[in-house]
């Protein structure tokens, strides 16, 4: 029997909290405030960014989503991220991708000010996140460790394959795992054995954007499945890295698509943007101090 380690739940739990933490700063006069740069005419991002401000609606968290439109050059992309890293009334910055074909992702995710890098995309942030040092982890990568979390999945001592090497997603997962005690091996397409790399896994996380590419044949009995993956369908549906009917009867537990990881992802990204506000109001207000009294600020 397969458990499903549904996402909605642990989802409405990290919101309520976000909700009550921006409520509490909005009586403090601080209005958290996210925004989501967007160039693009894919529909399905554009349904994605919707829910994201749905989602940041509900919570009480301003969010400016800012679409670029399909044809936005890296010099035009690259000055939006630097005006709102400079916008006193912006706490988070998402830089949503794909983006136009011949666009610097590289560079762009450098001009996310690391405050306010909600998402983990400047490299900054995943280098800190490796050195143990304060940073937002990608917000799907620490998603999938909440879902272990939550489900009550012990992770020391575990041996996990992640299948997936992108820095927002699978090597942030990876290091996500190492640094709660598993044993990790990361996949990806150059892997010669698949089945061998995963077969061996208490825990295997699956982030490769390629529906069904795990079978019950790369399963151990009893594995923990977490599917990251989601690629729309022309008709709108969404479709997992996992072919679950295949995995049934052989995992142990498997997370729905949609409504595991995803879910989680969005939650973190509010929750994010609420600390991201805490910290930079905080900061503004110790600066404001040290002015008064006379000290050294930061400008
Ligand atoms: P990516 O294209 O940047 O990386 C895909 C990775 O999969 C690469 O490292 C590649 O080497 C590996 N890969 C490709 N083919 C493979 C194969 N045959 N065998 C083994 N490895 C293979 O994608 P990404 O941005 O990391 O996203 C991965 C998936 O996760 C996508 O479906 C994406 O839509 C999804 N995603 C979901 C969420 C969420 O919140 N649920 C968030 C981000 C990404």
């Amino acid at each position: 029997m397969t458990r499903s380690l549904g996402g909605s739940e642990l989802a409405a739990t990290i919101r309520h909290d976000a909700s009550v933490a921006a409520a509490a700063l909005t009586e403090m006069g601080i209005q958290p405030k996210l925004a989501v740069v967007l160039a693009t005419a894919d529909e399905s991002t554009a349904w994605y960014v919707r829910s994201i401000a749905g989602a940041a609606k509900r919570t009480g968290i301003l969010c400016d989503v800012v679409d670029l439109g399909p044809d936005a050059t890296t010099e035009q992309i690259h000055s939006t991220l630097v005006d709102l890293g400079h916008d006193p009334d912006v706490h988070g910055v998402i830089l949503q991708t794909p983006l136009p074909k011949g666009t610097d992702l590289d560079i762009l995710r450098e001009a996310i000010t690391p405050d306010k890098d909600i998402d983990g995309a400047n490299p900054v942030s995943l280098g800190r996140l490796i050195a143990h040092l304060p940073a937002f982890a990608p917000a799907t990568a620490q998603a999938v460790l909440a879902l272990l979390d939550f489900h009550d999945v012990d992770l020391p001592g575990k041996t996990a394959t992640v299948v997936g090497r992108s820095t927002v997603v699978g090597i942030p997962a990876a290091h996500l795992l190492v640094q709660r005690d598993a044993t990790v091996t990361v996949c990806h397409r150059h892997t010669a054995d698949l089945i061998a790399g995963v077969r061996s896994a208490d825990i295997v996380v699956v982030a490769a954007g390629i529906p069904g590419l795990i079978t019950a044949e790369h399963i151990a009995d009893g594995a923990i499945v977490i599917d990251v993956g989601t690629t729309a369908t022309d008709d709108g549906e969404l479709l997992g890295d996992v072919d679950a009917a295949s995995v049934a009867g052989r995992a142990g537990a498997l997370t729905p698509v949609p409504g595991g990881v995803g879910p989680v992802t969005t939650a973190l990204l509010l929750n994010h943007t609420v600390d991201a506000a805490t910290t930079q109001s905080a900061r503004r207000r110790a600066e404001k101090t040290m002015k008064l009294v006379g000290l050294p600020g930061n400008d």
